[in-house]
């Protein structure tokens, strides 16, 4: 389908609180356990058409929406500190000037960029904090150069150190770090420390724990041993939360009042607008509906998709999103979070309780104490967090069985209305 056409799918002047994501596809050196869709070794004027080509799909999807409906950014890749500074000034300007932000009174929202530590620079970090960036999530992985070898990853433990710095002395925005557990090798005591030590700064009061996920069939996969990482990941957390961060979902961590908004929105399966190659949307549809909207993963059908005659704009597809997938959906990421799924919002998305609709794993799941019981939320037990994975599995087996009769529940039902 056209995007062209899209456009007129939306739901129009969405009376929804919306989020914008932007993908940046490039970065130095793809790192070995990678799956995000990045490009390297590309030209630099490429660097300059993407920007130019995000503003211009900006634009075109922001005339349909309500601007001042907009609650979060985050500028993701890939890698956003390799843009070079007229880039990202262009980019970052670019969006202010689309939003009508010109002036610092504007309602502050929460707009993320992410670094990496090699390519962090005072520069960056100016251009930044000048267009309205007030949060900063930078992927560090280890502080161990071993380890970092291992993964493919570019910077090292000194970058690290003066990326560390730079922000502390020039960056007064709110700050995340990423860290990786179970890295084939890593020590329980070694990510403790380092976790110890990133805790005992003031200015990061977030930090992400991933648990490493090679790619399929690859050395780093083999050597992986699923036992070992566990235990390096139960260690991490239990740290951080003796430093008194909050595991508020699966693999986030934060001081009280410092969770990622826009991540949190994800969680919640709220409307957000993806921008760029790769990047993907989910967008209330005209009738109310949910769909679905994906950018080519190719940077060079992104750009070419927007000219010619017969432009199929970005290349960008669309399909909605039938009920039931949407419903799985929104228990797999809301699930996730520790406080879990506001009830009355899935009520009102579904038309009816999680009680009427998986009422029977519900129980199930609170007999094996994997899921706590309230009246306020939908959420899982500490245990339950941890073998999230399965109870996906278990989830979908459900709804699969019993798919007539909740798609005959669910019929008619338009979960953005
Ligand atoms: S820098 Fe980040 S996005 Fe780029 S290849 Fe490495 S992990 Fe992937």
């Amino acid at each position: 389908m056209k995007n062209s056409d899209i456009t007129q799918l939306l739901f129009k002047k969405t009376p929804f609180k919306l989020s914008l994501y932007i993908h940046i596809p490039f970065c130095r050196r793809k790192c070995c356990y990678c799956d995000f869709y990045s490009i390297s070794g590309f030209l630099e004027s490429t660097e300059k058409k993407v920007v130019q080509e995000i503003l211009k799909q900006a634009d075109h999807y922001l005339q349909t929406m309500d601007k001042a409906s907009i609650e979060s950014i985050f500028i993701g890749g890939g890698t956003p500190s390799l843009l070079k500074a007229e880039n990202l000034s262009l980019l970052l300007g670019g969006i202010n000037r689309l939003l009508g932000r010109r002036n610092r009174d504007q309602r502050a929202i929460e707009w993320t960029i992410e670094a990496n530590p090699e390519s962090l620079d005072k520069e960056f970090l100016q251009i930044c904090a000048a267009n309205s960036v007030n949060r900063l999530s930078v992927g560090m992985q280890s502080f161990d150069d071993d380890l970092l070898n291992k993964l493919g990853r570019l910077g090292s433990s000194k970058d690290n150190m003066r990326a560390l710095d730079l922000v502390e002395k020039h960056w007064s925005g709110r700050v995340s770090i990423d860290l990786l557990a179970g890295i084939p090798g890593q020590k329980a005591k070694n990510l403790v420390e380092e976790l110890n030590r990133l805790c005992s700064l003031s200015f990061i009061k977030h930090i992400s724990l991933y648990t490493l996920t090679p790619l399929e069939g690859t050395l780093l996969d083999k050597q992986v041993n699923n036992q070992d990482q566990e235990e390096v990941w139960l260690q991490g957390s239990a740290a951080l939360r003796s430093r008194g961060f909050n595991n508020y979902e699966v693999s986030n961590f934060c001081l009280p009042g410092e969770e990622s908004l826009h991540n949190l929105r994800y969680w919640h399966l709220e409307p957000y607008l993806g921008l760029g190659p790769a990047a993907v949307s989910t967008l209330p549809g005209e009738q109310g509906d949910a769909l679905r909207l994906f950018n080519p993963e190719d940077v060079n059908q992104f750009l070419s998709g927007n000219e010619g005659q017969n432009a199929n704009l970005w290349g960008t597809t669309v399909e909605r999103v039938p009920i039931r997938d949407f419903l799985f959906e929104t228990l797999m990421m809301g699930l996730r979070l520790k406080r879990g799924i506001p009830i009355p919002l899935f009520s009102k998305r579904f038309d009816r309780s999680p009680e009427i609709l998986i009422g029977g794993l519900l129980q199930e799941w609170r007999r094996r104490k994997l899921a706590r019981s309230s009246h306020n939320y939908l959420a899982l037990s500490a245990r339950g967090r941890l073998h999230l994975d399965s109870l996906l599995v278990e989830l979908s087996e459900y709804l699969d069985a019993r798919a007539p009769i909740i798609d005959t529940a669910l019929a008619g039902v338009l979960p953005f209305i």
